[in-house]
């Protein structure tokens, strides 16, 4: 599909799909992003395509067509991101490999170096003893065949060394590229992807040790008409502030990632609803109390309150059932009038702070 899309673009009717895309996106209220609009243009192009069909899947639910849907759906169907993340488990796998390759290496050159030092020492432990004399002459040959061996390996050694220093600058640079595809690059918070992968490990070691584990799902309060007041640039800002107060409270063992627009999640390993609810309620109290400046124009901007929803996971529970009821508690919150905590029930039921 993605050649034909290439192909597509450079069509004579190029235009003229690419006007029923943005007017697709308009219509269903969706921003005209690089990716959504790659979405869309398969959309319009394909309507019995793969990413019709999950388009029109999360239209039907009502669902608002947010950057976290538009990745996930990018991520099964539009090959280059899907190749991206192929990339990085190749760079993980290819980095595993080249460790157990240089362990081995150095193993072998440790064993040659410590076969020497026996060879040596038992020849000089030989040096008193008359009646070994042809045993000592015996060894002698073998000290001097293994320092040829091992005035040959040094070559060896050398390039080996260089080798290893080439597989540890390759090793930084694949965990970095790895990293940074974890990160969300405008919070520096850890983003959708890397959320998913903490939080299954996360619930996972929870249900096998039987430690307490909380999930909190944080939303900035009337975002939207805040960016239609402000514009994008201020939103953003907003974003952040509220990403790095979040990232200050999730220090330790605690995981914020940005979950999605202006939704915030931090898992709290080994802690229950009521240690998340603490620092979340010290969180929101730190939110609300600043001040935020338009920095164009040094205006005030309001000010900006979070709501959250806590969830305690229960047994045998699977991280989507979790998630629901941390997000059922926000509903709670944002129902209740928002700039509030609430912590979800083991079912369904909510309690706000
Ligand atoms: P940033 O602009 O990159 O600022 C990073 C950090 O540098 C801030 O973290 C703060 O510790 C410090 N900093 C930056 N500018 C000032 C300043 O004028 N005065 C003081 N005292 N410190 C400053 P912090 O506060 O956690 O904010 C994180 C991000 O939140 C900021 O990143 C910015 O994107 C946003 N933000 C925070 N306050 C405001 C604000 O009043 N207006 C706007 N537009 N954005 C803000």
């Amino acid at each position: 599909m993605s050649n034909d899309l290439d192909s597509l673009l450079r069509s004579p009717k190029a235009y003229e799909w690419s006007r029923k895309a943005i007017e697709a996106m308009e219509a269903n209220r969706v921003w005209p992003t690089a990716l959504n609009f790659e979405l869309w243009m398969h959309y319009v192009a394909a309507k019995d395509g793969d990413v019709a069909s999950e388009i029109n899947t999360v239209l039907s639910s009502g669902q608002h067509f947010t950057e976290q849907v538009a990745a996930t759906i990018a991520e099964k169907h539009l090959p280059s991101a899907k190749l991206s993340g192929e990339i990085l488990d190749a760079g993980k796998s290819l980095t595993e490999e080249l460790e157990s390759v240089s362990r081995a290496l150095e193993s072998a050159r440790e064993s040659s170096e410590a076969y020497g030092q026996q060879l040596a020492s038992a020849s000089k432990s030989l040096e008193h003893d008359e009646n070994a004399e042809a045993v000592r002459a015996m060894v002698e040959t073998l000290s001097v065949a293994t320092a040829k061996v091992r005035d040959e390996n040094k070559t060896l050694e050398t390039q080996l060394a260089e080798t290893n220093d080439e597989l540890g600058r390759l090793k930084e640079h694949l965990e970095q590229v790895r990293r940074e595809a974890m990160t969300d690059a405008l919070t520096s918070l850890a983003n959708r992807k890397a959320f998913d992968e903490a939080l299954a490990a996360t619930c996972a070691e929870a249900q096998a040790t039987g430690e307490p584990l909380a999930l909190a799902i944080v939303d900035i309060d009337h975002f939207k008409k805040f960016n239609d007041t402000w514009g994008h640039q201020t939103g953003d800002q907003v974003i952040r502030f509220v990403a790095s107060v979040i990232g200050r409270a999730a220090h330790t063992s605690r995981f914020a990632a940005r979950y999605g627009g202006e939704e915030f999640a931090v898992i709290f390993p080994g802690e229950s609803s009521e240690s998340a609810l603490a620092v979340l309620e010290a969180a929101r109290e730190e939110v609300s109390s600043r001040i935020l400046k338009r920095r164009s124009t040094n205006e005030d901007l309001g000010a900006i309150t979070i709501s959250t929803g806590i969830a305690d996971l229960q047994k045998d529970e699977p991280p989507v059932g979790l998630i629901e009821r941390a997000d059922g508690a926000l509903y709670a919150s944002k129902h209740g009038g928002r700039n509030r905590t609430s912590i979800a029930g083991p079912e369904a039921e909510v309690r706000a702070a």
